[in-house]
């Protein structure tokens, strides 16, 4: 017999397909012991690999939303700063016709240019808030000269506040980079001083977003200059800068024992007798000036004082 059957009850199976079902049984075990474990493994790196790509569509998305807000900011701003530089003109266009029709006595309005130089310092921010109080507009003459921290709050970087000033309309002067004027320093030559200028219209521009500061004072005014004066003032212009001095001193630099609230009052106040437009030196650092400030707003005020920021077409501004 070339085939062994066995009966098993009713049916009857052939050797052959027993051996087909044997080896069928063993690849079934073979694929539970080795293959499914296997494709387990797959199947549940394929799970996490599908829950991966569902987080990271949903955070593309987030990221979509989030730049599309930004670029909608961005835009924002860009009309919000559009917006200031258009009203910026129109009131500085307005300041000069001001400005003229007191030269030709045919208003009878005055006008103070508050400067205040060296800053900024930390009390910079309770001059802005006083100006803001008094609907005051000023001009701040920066310098770098003591790093990039504040002199009187070092936890503070100077570049954090510059933005402040601008946002309540005041005008950010250039009064160089290094402020040195001892020999060997920026009136050594005009290179050095050009330098000192360029310098920190730099940092000025980084820390504003791209501020121009169109009106340089020279550190100590231009008096320090000496000879080289001609050459500095035409490199200026080279370069599209003006400067200016100023038509009163308050004062308030002349030294510890002699610079307090009620001199650097009497001083802006009796000066103010004679200008009908004048340009106030003031510096930044000065307690006593922040003290006198609120009494000379208000008196001058009074005497028919308008406040106003610095602009380059102002006739007080050299070019
Ligand atoms: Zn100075």
């Amino acid at each position: 017999m070339a085939e062994t059957e066995r009966s098993t009850g009713r049916i009857k199976v052939s050797g052959k397909v027993l051996a087909a079902a044997a080896l069928i049984a063993c690849a079934i075990i073979a694929a539970t012991v080795f293959v499914v474990p296997k494709f387990a493994g797959t199947f549940k790196e394929y799970r996490a690999l599908r829950a991966d790509l569902k987080k990271a569509q949903s955070e593309q998305a987030a990221a979509e939303k989030s730049n599309a807000a930004l670029a909608q900011s961005v835009k924002e701003m860009t009309r919000m700063k559009t917006d200031c530089e258009k009203l910026s003109s129109q009131v500085f266009e307005l300041a000069a016709k001001t400005e003229k029709d007191i030269t030709e006595g045919k208003s009878n309005k005055k006008i103070c240019y508050i400067t205040l130089d060296d800053g900024p310092y930390r009390r910079g921010q309770d001059f802005l808030e006083l100006f803001r109080k008094y609907d005051v507009k000023a001009t701040f003459f920066m310098t770098t000269a003591n790093g990039d921290m504040l002199p009187d709050q070092a936890d503070i970087s100077a570049s954090s506040v510059y933005p402040d000033y601008l946002r309540f309309g005041h005008t950010i002067g250039n009064h160089t980079y290094s402020h040195d004027y001892g020999s060997g320093g920026l009136y050594s030559d005009t290179g050095a001083f050009m330098q000192a200028v360029e310098e920190q219209q730099d940092f000025t521009e980084k820390a504003t977003g791209g501020y121009k500061t169109q009106i340089v004072r020279f550190p100590g005014g231009t008096g320090m200059a000496g000879s080289r004066l001609g050459a500095i003032e035409d490199s200026l212009r080279e370069e599209g800068y003006t400067w200016v001095d100023w038509t009163v001193d308050s004062g308030d630099s002349w030294g510890s024992d002699t610079a307090n609230a009620s001199l650097i009052k009497s001083n802006v106040l009796s000066a103010s007798k004679e200008q009908d437009i004048m340009v106030v030196l003031f510096h930044e650092w000065s307690e006593p000036t922040l003290e006198a400030m609120p009494d000379i707003i208000d008196t001058l005020r009074g005497s028919g004082y308008i406040f106003l920021p610095l602009f380059p077409g102002s006739m007080m501004v050299s070019k």
